[in-house]
């Protein structure tokens, strides 16, 4: 496993991490939790991302009882939580904001939740137009000089409002955000290619991208329609649905699949390495519903070497008309 700093911090995360969004509940419990969770770390994870809202707080209840149950020094790894949408129906000033009340709030259901003292990142899971930048910046410091989570960042702000925010914190010496997590894949490219290219030189900016396989739809399990048991099919899921089988991105798959077999890997070893070829990546975040997956997936570093110019072109020319 390599490891990279996340931006300007000192900290370092796996090149590969693991996430829990839709899995962590609907399709891992149990046992099966404990084994993904296990066989991440085996081949060097050592960042684990979780949000409030995953499975309606569930998710980093199950996360954080596996920690306790495998027994993990709490220093040996890294985990994240997201805050914006909340949990509580129908109370005001507690769902969809970045208000100081609800962030304040919603920091101690988290800890309670995980079991932990502390998250070691607290991302802002999405803007918040209604509350000022610098209110939101206050209480993230805040957060942090607590000590109940140790960095702070945000997930798909625009660059604007990440610069907004350094600006806020430099001006007032509050701790700066260190890290973005935008979506990053092969069809997902306007934010980490261009939209945040000044702010890696500019502020350090990290990232810790997610859905590197879109869903699964890199994977080219959807080629020949939707499988049993896969996201494609969950229910709650049928807005994904339409873009993971149309018929243009069934055909660039087809070509992928030559490219990977090309080189001797799977569609998805090939979709994460191409992600973690980016040195603006800090971590690539997983995901995986059964054990097997995540093998496969822990392996995509190997293929990192095979990315010649001619093939990463081949990739361009394949997906750079889809991507957005
Ligand atoms: P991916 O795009 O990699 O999709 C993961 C899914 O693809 C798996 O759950 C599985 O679904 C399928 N899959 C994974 N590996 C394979 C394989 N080798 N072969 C076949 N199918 C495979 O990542 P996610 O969308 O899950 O995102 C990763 C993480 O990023 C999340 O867990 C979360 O932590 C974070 N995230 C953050 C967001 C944010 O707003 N900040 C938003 C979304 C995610 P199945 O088996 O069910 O088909």
């Amino acid at each position: 496993m390599e490891y990279r700093r996340l931006g300007p911090a000192g900290l370092k995360v796996s090149l590969l991490s693991f996430g829990s969004w839709v899995t962590f509940g609907p399709q891992l419990k149990g046992d099966l939790v404990l084994d993904c969770l296990a066989a991440a770390r085996d081949a060097g994870v050592n960042f684990f991302d979780n949000a409030e809202a995953y499975a309606g707080g569930e998710s980093e209840r199950i996360m954080g009882q596996a920690f306790a149950e495998m027994g993990w020094p709490r220093h040996s790894y890294v985990v994240s939580t997201k805050l914006f949408w909340g949990l509580e129906e129908g109370v005001v000033n507690m769902k969809n904001t970045l208000n100081r009340k609800y962030l304040m709030h919603a920091i101690d259901g988290s800890l309670e939740r995980f079991g932990l003292d502390f998250v070691d990142l607290l991302f802002c899971h999405r803007p918040d137009p209604e509350t000022p930048i610098e209110e939101t910046v206050w209480a993230m410091s805040d957060i942090v000089s607590s000590g109940k989570a140790l960095y702070w960042g945000t997930s798909e702000w625009s660059a604007d409002e990440i610069r907004a925010a350094w600006d806020v914190a430099e001006r007032h010496h509050l701790h700066k955000p260190v890290m973005e997590q935008p979506q990053y894949n092969m069809l997902a490219r306007r934010k980490v290619e261009r939209e945040y290219a000044r702010l890696y030189d500019d502020i350090g900016l990290g990232l810790t991208t997610w859905s590197p396989l879109a869903s699964g739809l890199l994977s080219g399990k959807y080629i020949d329609g939707i499988p049993e048991g896969s996201r494609g099919a969950l229910p709650g899921y049928e807005w994904l649905r339409k873009s993971l089988t149309n018929p243009e991105s069934t055909s660039a798959m087809k070509d992928l699949k030559a490219v990977a077999d090309g080189l001797d890997c799977t569609m998805s070893q090939l979709a994460l390495a191409w992600c973690a070829r980016n040195p603006r990546v800090s971590t690539v975040i997983t995901g995986a519903s059964r054990v097997e997956q995540v093998r496969e997936n822990m392996e995509a570093l190997d293929v990192l070497a095979l990315l010649s110019d001619d093939v990463v072109a081949r990739i361009d020319e394949i997906t750079k008309p889809l991507a957005h």
